[in-house]
């Protein structure tokens, strides 16, 4: 379980990221975040995996409060909780597996995946994690070889091959066209469900929010101005 208690960021040049959310995400819940540029949903997602860090309230994750994390407790945070990017974030001269298989690093330690000194396991997930998103196919090409949707494919089979209990996906289809954007959240639904992973999905169109979320929190300025199931949007909105 996630929650913001009274969270609020403030940037190092005075701009508000957040101001004083109160959020409760319970486990297994599809919560897609909305709101125009600006608004702070980046910043909310990136709170709960301290790429940034609130400078009031508490963030609890699992009954800590994560804002006090340093050293080994952030790392297996970041364990926990997989991210996907709007821009895949992949090594690009890497073949996909290689980037498939960095997913296991928080379990397996750099120094390890360094050598590529992997466990059957590890290989046995990556393989299993890019079958389930389709892409198995493409193991042995280079990252950069693969278009937007493909890339979007190999960064969520990288995040499964983590095993997280959270994946936090910061505007995973903005780059992608409308047919590929469904597909990916297609499979990030998928993955909620059979996985039982809570996951929390950024976006900016609230027509794409409103088919995949169980939940919608819509973000203004900052702050949270709608929470709520999906049917009480129209009403209120
Ligand atoms: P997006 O809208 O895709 O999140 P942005 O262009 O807003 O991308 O931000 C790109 C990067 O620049 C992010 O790392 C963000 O934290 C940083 N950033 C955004 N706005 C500012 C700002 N006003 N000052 C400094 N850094 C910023
Ligand atoms: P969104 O994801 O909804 O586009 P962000 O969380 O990226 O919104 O940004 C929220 C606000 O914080 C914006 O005003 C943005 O310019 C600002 N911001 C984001 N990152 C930084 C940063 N590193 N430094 C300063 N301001 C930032």
């Amino acid at each position: 379980m996630i929650e913001f208690k009274d969270v609020g960021l403030v940037y190092p040049n005075g701009t508000e990221g957040l101001k004083n959310i109160n959020v409760k995400i319970n486990d297994g819940e599809f919560v897609v975040i909305v709101g125009l540029s600006g608004a702070g949903k980046s910043t909310f997602i990136r709170s709960i995996n301290r790429l940034v860090t609130p400078t009031t309230g508490e963030l609890i994750l699992d009954d800590e409060n994560i804002l006090k994390y340093s050293g080994n407790k952030l790392r297996m945070l970041r364990t926990k909780t997989g991210m996907i990017f709007q821009n895949y974030n992949l090594v690009k001269r890497s073949n996909v597996f290689k980037n498939v298989l960095a997913g296991r690093l928080g379990h397996t330690g750099t120094i390890r995946s360094i050598f590529n000194q992997y466990k059957k396991e590890d290989v046995a997930l990556a393989y299993e994690s890019l079958h389930r998103v389709n892409i198995a196919e493409k193991i042995y090409n280079r990252a950069d070889e693969l278009s937007g949707g493909q890339q979007q494919r190999v960064s969520i089979a990288r995040v499964l091959t983590q095993q997280p209990k959270y994946i936090l996906a910061d505007e995973p289809v903005a780059s992608l066209d409308p047919p590929t954007s469904h597909q990916v959240m297609t499979y990030l639904k998928k993955i909620n469900r059979e996985d039982k992973i809570t996951t929390i999905v950024n976006l900016h169109f609230i027509d794409m929010a409103m088919e995949y979320a169980d939940r919608i929190i819509g973000m203004r300025a900052g702050e949270v101005v709608f929470d709520g199931p999906v049917s009480e949007v129209s009403e209120s909105t």
